[in-house]
């Protein structure tokens, strides 16, 4: 029998010999052992005699540990005394399942006797400080919290200028009801989260990873009842995940906990269903029949076909990428993306679970999660499938394309060009959707100023000549180059192309794709398109000499020539060319127009707030100091999905070399600088800040998205027109 001060534990093992020692360890350690051979004893033994810890084997014969765990936290009696898990394999897996489940621990068999006692001992210790916490009284300090509260109300009300009616709720709102009552006021949980976060000055939490939750620091019943987790912090320490800072008994709780009185403990604010999810994990196989949308369907197949194989082996055979869920999970996977209009899917293995990204609007966001890790493979040799790639071959990079015609059910027609690279845990597949049936955007609607419009359309008339765009990839240059030759199109003038891939299929339009493998390149191609007497040339991208000297030779025999090149802005353009090995008279002779450009994320319309800018903001976009007038920021609401964001607007550069330039592009060492100045001092070139700032004051984007964008070090560089347009004084030095 346990005397008044030795405490009480449970151990649980099907294997006898092992019952046996960990009894004897223990008693000699002055605790008292009690032993169960089975889960069901196990219960038994638990509801008599109420240990203070219990020690869980997982796989037992019967009732394995995991259920034992489920129904102790069903029972209110016992659900906070800590158990501590016995398992084969070290996995954070296991470690993750054993935290939905309700343990504090984990042990990895074979255990050396001086972890179980120092694990035994902590987890005591834990619990009566847990117990003492519960038995002295919160002090309640409500009109503290009201006070608080009422300013977050008030806050949030100037944020989401509400109407009459969500007016009334917010006033009503009390900080229990904070989420349930989120949709109420118009907002999602996320958003409420983030301005809650905002509001507190504490950091937002968008997402972690079960792998992070620090165990044994808080009993899992009370995360889960009080929607609070601690997690490992990268200084070594831990701190809180959260999502209602505004419960006050829960913060004085924490407070108390980690020992410092006065000092808040560090927190972080994060989504309800995220701390919710942790536990939703394992709840999901006692609830399978409420699962109804198609991917959670999906999630469910896969979940029970893998979940077994995964505890025992890891291989998930090759050739289960056939099995009805994987090739189900593909499609949706690329549906969803094409559904949203991203650009880019990225399904990337991490160390527990894989990750499905997708880009839109030219940034990255998770769409979904999947576990069990092991998943990639089947998943991978789908998507290798689809795209005729080697299944086998696992170690190194391979390039494909999907023609997602002879897959979709849905008879989607776009193709998907696919990239494989192994990473360390497994190989990662980004997909990006050509849409070639995508409607071309008309000039009009990319964004370009009133003045670089015209100037532009002005050039993509001349008969001949070379007109370049450049910028980082994904900065929308084949976009502009299609909207270009849609609208110079006519039935008198012969247009070809040469792509690598074709992104766009363009009716009248000869397009051809290259194939380096068997020598098409862009340069044996365009050298064969010049004896086809095309009128326009669109090559997809010059990056070798070569195709740089047929390029400019095309340009100067009497053809328009449309390319790419990457470089950063229009004057280091001219400078490459150079630099590639082109004489500097023949880059004169054949440039007639080079624009640089950038998207930026444009303003939701429906969302974006005005605001009165500072001064030194006031001069940053451009505005006379002490000029009267609003700018927008973003603010997030339901159209935009709470990012403040939607869709994105081009801005540009356009340098237009006047017979100054080409003279002095004949002098030898010529630098970008000085082209960059003649371009704007004597042209009147608007540099991609200044464009952007443009947008700024219209209202389409944001000061801060835009001077993220854009280089600062071109605010001393402003066309001479633009100081009398704006009304600003020029300085001294530039008259
Ligand atoms: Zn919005």
């Amino acid at each position: 029998m346990a005397t008044p001060t030795q405490s009480t534990i449970l151990c649980v093992d099907d294997d006898k010999v092992t019952l046996r020692v960990i009894e004897r360890l223990l008693a000699n350690n002055g605790y008292a052992a009690l032993t169960a051979e089975s889960g069901e004893q196990a219960l038994q033994t638990m509801q008599k005699t109420k240990p203070d810890l219990i020690l869980l084997d997982v796989m037992m014969p019967g009732m394995d540990g995991y259920e034992v765990c489920a129904k102790l936290q069903q029972d209110k009696d016992l659900s906070y005394i800590p158990v501590i898990f016995s398992t084969a394999r070290e996995e954070e897996e296991d470690k993750a399942r054993a935290f939905a489940l309700g343990a504090v621990d984990y042990l990895v068999k074979p255990t050396p006797k001086d972890v179980l006692l120092q694990k035994v001992a902590s987890h005591l210790k834990t619990k009566a400080r847990w117990q003492d916490l519960g038995q002295t009284s919160t002090p309640r300090r409500p009109e503290a919290q009201a006070a608080d509260f009422s300013q977050f109300k008030t806050f949030l009300s100037t944020r989401l200028s509400p109407t009459p009616k969500t007016r009334e709720t917010l006033s009503a709102l009390t900080p229990v009801q904070l989420y349930q009552q989120a949709a109420a006021v118009g907002v999602s949980a996320t958003e409420m989260a983030r301005y809650v976060a905002d509001f507190l000055h504490l950091p937002y939490l968008p997402l972690f990873r079960p792998e992070e939750v620090a165990l044994g620091i808080l009993p899992p019943p009370f995360c889960k009842k009080n929607l609070v987790v601690a997690l490992n912090d990268t200084g070594g320490g831990y701190a809180f995940a959260l999502s209602n800072p505004f419960n006050w008994e829960l913060i004085q709780l924490l407070k108390r906990w980690k020992g410092q009185s006065s000092a808040t403990p560090k927190l972080l604010v994060t989504d309800p269903q995220n701390i919710m999810s942790l536990f939703e994990q394992e709840a999901v196989r006692d609830t399978e029949n409420l699962r109804k949308s198609s991917m959670a369907d999906i999630e469910e197949q896969l979940r029970k076909r893998y979940q077994a194989e995964v505890e025992t082996i890891q291989t998930v055979g090759d050739a289960a990428e056939e099995s009805e869920p994987v090739i189900l999970l593909a499609n949706q996977l690329i549906e969803d993306a094409y559904g949203m209009g991203a650009s880019d899917i990225h399904i990337e293995p991490w160390e527990n679970e894989v990750i499905v990204r997708y880009r839109v609007d030219g940034v990255l966001r998770i769409g979904h999660r999947f576990r069990p890790q092991s998943l990639i493979r089947p998943l991978v040799s789908r998507i290798k499938v689809m795209s005729d790639l080697d299944i086998v071959e696992r170690r190194l990079p391979q390039d494909g394309r999907i023609v997602f015609k002879k897959f979709s059910g849905k008879g989607l027609d776009f193709d998907l060009r696919v990239a494989t690279t192994p990473m360390n845990f497994g190989e990662k597949v980004v997909m990006r959707i050509l849409d070639k049936n995508k409607a071309i955007i008309s000039l009009s609607n990319l964004g370009f100023s009133p003045r670089h419009l015209q100037l532009y359309r002005e050039k993509i008339t001349t008969p001949y000549g070379m007109i370049l765009h450049v910028g980082p990839t994904g900065s929308g240059k084949s976009t502009t180059l299609y909207s270009a030759l849609k609208e110079i199109q006519t039935p008198e003038i012969n247009i070809q192309t040469i792509e690598d891939p074709i992104e766009y299929t363009l009716p009248g339009i000869n397009q051809m794709q290259i194939h380096r493998e068997i020598g098409l390149t862009f340069q044996r191609a365009l050298r064969s398109y010049l004896r086809q007497d095309p009128d326009v040339i669109l090559v997809g991208e010059i990056r070798d000499r070569e195709t740089a000297e047929s390029a400019v030779e095309a340009a100067l025999t009497g053809h328009l020539l449309l390319s790419t090149l990457h470089t950063n802005d229009a004057a280091s353009t001219i400078v490459r060319l150079i630099e590639m090995g082109i004489e500097p008279f023949l880059v004169s002779a054949s440039i007639i127009l080079v624009c640089a450009q950038r998207l930026l994320r444009r303003l939701c319309p429906e969302c974006r707030e005005t605001y009165q800018p500072t001064e030194e903001e006031k001069q940053l976009v451009g505005v006379a100091p002490h000029a009267d007038i609003s700018l927008y920021r973003p603010k997030g609401c339901r159209t935009c999905n709470g990012i403040g964001y939607k869709g994105r607007v081009g801005v540009h550069e356009i340098l237009v070399p006047d017979d100054a330039m080409r003279r002095s592009l004949g002098t030898s060492g010529i630098t970008s600088e000085v082209i960059k100045r003649l371009a704007v001092e004597n042209g009147g070139m608007t540099t991609l800040y200044w464009d952007a700032m443009e947008k700024v004051r219209a209202g389409l984007c944001s000061t801060e998205d835009t001077l993220s964008e854009v280089r600062k070090d071109e605010f001393d560089s402003r066309p001479p027109w633009m100081f009398e347009e704006l009304g600003l004084e020029r300085p001294h030095t530039l008259q």
